[in-house]
């Protein structure tokens, strides 16, 4: 019987938390991607060496992933603390004030639609069975119990940079230096097309208008620090 009703069920757990999660995968292979190839092409423009190119790259490669790594801990944190801090208060209101807690259930299961002698029971069921657990469901908005992981968000989002970051790398390891600039724009807008491409597809968007706004965006990150490069590299010699 169980047969009929799983894929509904499964499909719809899929479609919140895995797509999620590689949403933001892939945006976070996007930001490596593009903020190492606008650097690269802007000195690429320049008349600096394949050498100076790698350093650079390299550079920014460790730096943007230690930046996203770090912001991505810290937000992550902040966020486990306001929900420790407020499950704390909540534990304590329900400790100390049992009956208020009580009739602010009932008044928000009333409040969903049920009739108030069958919401004071449901709501005396929950706080029954998990006090804390149905206040933080039903009052805070909290679904997710679960503790959140700092250390694991950090690593992620440092290595879905990597992920993005690595490419224009390999094309200065790769490339002849006189064909680096062409190679670096062909090569970053062509992946940049597929990760919107991507990443509007998990977020149930339209693929091609997804792809479409990366594209734009990308070329003209590179255009900037193309000119840039072109005319500081120049006066610099
Ligand atoms: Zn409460």
């Amino acid at each position: 019987m169980s047969v009929d009703v799983q894929p509904i069920h499964h499909h719809e757990h899929h479609h919140h938390t895995r797509v999620g999660w590689l949403r933001a995968s892939v945006l976070g292979a996007n930001d490596g991607l593009l903020s190492t190839a606008a650097l690269l092409t802007g000195i690429a423009a320049s008349s600096a060496s394949s050498q100076a190119l790698l350093l650079a790259g390299v550079a920014a490669w460790i730096a943007g992933a230690f930046s996203m790594a770090a912001g991505e801990y810290v937000s992550v944190s902040s966020q486990a603390d306001t929900q420790k801090a407020d499950l704390a208060i909540e534990a304590r209101e329900i400790r100390k004030n049992p009956e208020l807690e009580l009739l602010e259930l009932t008044r928000i299961y009333m409040h969903r639609g049920l009739e108030e002698s069958l919401a004071r029971q449901v709501a005396a069921q929950l706080m029954n069975h998990d006090a804390l657990g149905a206040h933080a469901r039903d009052e805070l908005g909290l679904t997710e119990m679960a503790e959140a992981r700092p250390i694991q968000a950090a690593a992620a989002s440092g290595l879905s940079f990597s992920l993005g970051a690595i490419f224009p790398i390999l094309a200065v390891l790769l490339l002849p230096r006189e064909e680096l600039l062409a190679g670096l724009y062909i090569l970053t807008l062509f992946l940049l097309t597929g990760l919107g491409g991507l990443a509007a597809w998990a977020g149930g968007a339209g693929v091609w208008r997804g792809a479409a706004r990366v594209l734009i965006w990308g070329a003209l990150s590179l255009l900037a620090t193309t000119l840039i490069g072109h005319f500081l590299g120049a006066n610099g010699g």
